[in-house]
């Protein structure tokens, strides 16, 4: 069995190619975690190895016990996936505690997951709960748009989901709930984890600023498109403020019509 034939491999090949060719990853920038489902694993249980040795993940997840994922290698550079899935990403399994993890497919040259690794994990085991297990995807990019807002914009939840919301309305039907900011620290640790997973309870969207963005899905197509929308909604931003900033807006009460109009929950304290 020949694993970069599965369907899920295969949905994630194409997540990667169709985000390289946006701009986002460049070099090694950006990194992608799908939650494969038990029915999935049991079909390419073959071409899976033994976990040789278990290693710390850095963080507690023990919702995710015996969970399998499909992730993208640390240092790996995106755009090499579609070329040579074996070499750059990873299939590991979590232990029964939820503590450590051991790859059984992949990473051929040697390596290991991606160093945002915590923060994936964390942010599976958190909307694995509050999805009732739909949510299988997180995705961390770095958009051009969205971190040039974070050198203009005070770090705020609101003062960002405001920009975004207002800077293209029929959106807050993608993300009434708003977006998160995490102010700017070191990446690739549990501390980050921590707080972006906190933000997480509230958002499907965490802007990290100065860095990127992290983003949750059911689906492939979900997670891309959310990342697509807002990264949107904050290159409109900034050609805006390019010329002068704005002259006329939509008012909060018009996107309370609107969310009214499209019976979506949009989230008034952001307004
Ligand atoms: P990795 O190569 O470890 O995935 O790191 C890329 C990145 O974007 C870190 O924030
Ligand atoms: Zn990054």
């Amino acid at each position: 069995m020949n694993l970069t034939k599965a369907s899920f491999m295969k949905g994630f090949i194409r997540f990667t190619s169709e985000a390289c060719k946006k701009g986002w990853h460049e070099r090694n920038g950006g990194n992608l975690s799908y939650r494969i489902p038990q029915d999935e694993i049991i079909g390419v249980k073959s071409a899976l190895n033994e976990v040789v040795e278990w290693r710390p993940i850095g963080i507690s997840a023990p919702n995710l016990a015996g969970e399998y994922f499909v992730v993208t290698g640390r240092g790996k550079y995106v755009k090499n996936i579609e070329l040579e899935p074996e070499k750059n990403v990873a299939v590991i399994k979590i232990d029964d505690k939820g503590e450590n993890y051991g790859i059984v497919w992949g990473l051929t040259d040697g390596g290991s997951p991606t160093s945002e690794l915590p923060t994936h994990l964390l942010n599976h085991e958190l909307k694995k709960k509050l999805t009732d297990g739909k949510n299988r995807i997180i995705y961390h990019a770095h958009p051009a748009n969205i971190i040039a807002l974070s050198y203009v914009l005070p770090i705020t939840d609101k003062d960002f989901t405001r920009e975004l919301w207002q800077s293209f309305p029929e959106y807050i039907l993608v993300f009434p709930e708003g977006v998160g900011v995490v102010p700017w620290m070191i990446p690739g640790g549990s501390e980050i984890a921590e707080i972006s997973t906190k933000l997480m309870e509230k958002y499907n969207a965490v802007i990290w600023a100065h860095h990127g963005m992290f983003v949750c899905g059911n689906g492939f197509d979900e997670a891309l498109g959310l990342m697509e929308v807002i990264e949107k909604a904050a290159e409109i931003a900034v050609k805006v403020r390019s010329m002068g900033g704005k002259k006329q807006c939509v008012t909060p009460q018009e996107l309370v019509e609107l969310a009214e109009r499209f019976n979506v929950d949009l989230n008034k304290d952001l307004l």
